[in-house]
């Protein structure tokens, strides 16, 4: 029988595609299309809309940047905020910090969660269990919009921003956001792939640099994302993720309750460095930037994949 084969959507040409071993489940859920896969190379695979979220091999390669960049980031955080996550990923990498008290997951779609723990466990490996965590279903927009509590980090791990993402990069969503911030906070948010997806990188970012006062881009590598370049963006009033205390991250990486993959004060460091190409794309966010760049401003700025349309 011939290969089945699952593909993520082309980008500029190009198509990233895995061996289907077995379709394990799927469902039409209030918000989305859901479906779990095994696939050859990531493993078990959480697919929302079309397009692969994480999977079992391969969340640490997303998980890590998203929530340990930000928390090393900041000197002491103890409540944080994870708008999104369903698959749990984000919320157990919080737990890891010894000095959290209180990790409040607002995740819209509840069959993400019973489907990831159904099927992929691991991923939350029993975060929801965790005295300190509370799951709550609703929309992250509303949520922030009507909320008194205050937090030390809020991570942005949703879908990307079509559907009910939609809302978490309208201006009203970040200023709600750096409204819900305690002295000394900051937020991160997935920023797309600037090879892939540049115009929603250059989008985000520029969102962020119209709402907080500090706007860092960084970069890491998953391998089951378009392009696998991928990056995310650190805001805040008070804090510059790039300048932190190396001997306090290090003490502090060694208190967590597990090694990490990826993060290490150094690949922390590292993250910050843009290239040359990219650098050159967040010039284009200092203009007033109503319409996204052209093919060829793209171009101008060095974009390896210029007939990319996202
Ligand atoms: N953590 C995964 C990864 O490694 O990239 C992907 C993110 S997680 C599965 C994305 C979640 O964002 C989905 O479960 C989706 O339902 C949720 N989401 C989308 N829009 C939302 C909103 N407005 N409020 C809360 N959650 C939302």
């Amino acid at each position: 029988m011939a290969d089945e084969w699952f593909a993520e959507p082309p980008y500029g040409g190009v198509q990233q595609r895995y061996r289907v071993l077995e379709r394990l489940y799927s469902q039409t859920t209030p918000w989305q299309t859901l479906e779990v896969l095994d696939l050859e190379g990531p493993g078990r695979a959480l697919i929302l809309a079309g397009t692969l979220q994480t999977s079992l091999n391969e969340e640490f390669t997303y998980h890590e940047p998203l929530v340990h960049v930000a928390l090393f980031a900041h000197p002491n955080p103890h409540r944080v905020l994870i708008i999104g996550g369903g698959d749990g990923g984000a919320l157990r990498h919080v737990l890891l910090h010894p000095s959290i008290d209180r990790a409040l997951e607002v995740e819209i779609d509840q069959a993400v969660v019973e489907a990831s723990l159904r099927f992929l466990p691991e991923i939350s490996g029993g975060a929801y269990s965790d005295q300190r965590a509370e799951l709550k279903i609703d929309d992250g927009a509303r949520f922030l919009a009507e909320t008194s509590e205050r937090f030390d980090v809020i991570l942005v791990d949703s879908t990307d921003p079509v559907g009910p993402a939609a809302a978490l990069i309208s201006p009203e969503f970040l200023q709600h956001a750096r409204h819900a911030l305690a002295p000394g906070g900051l937020m991160a948010m997935q920023s797309g792939s600037p090879v892939s997806q540049p115009r929603e990188f250059l989008a985000t970012v520029r969102a962020f640099k119209n709402t907080f006062r500090i706007v860092k881009p960084y970069l890491g590598y998953v391998p089951i994302y378009p392009a696998m370049l991928w990056s995310w963006v650190i805001g805040s009033e008070e804090v510059d993720p790039t300048s932190y205390d190396d001997v306090s991250v290090r003490n502090r990486l060694e208190q967590l309750r597990e090694s990490l993959r990826i993060y290490s004060p150094a690949v922390h460091r590292a993250a910050f460095a843009l290239p040359r190409y990219v650098q050159s794309l967040l010039e284009l966010t200092d203009r007033d930037l109503d319409k996204p760049p052209t093919a060829a401003e793209l171009r101008a700025a060095g974009h390896p994949l210029p007939g990319v349309v996202a």
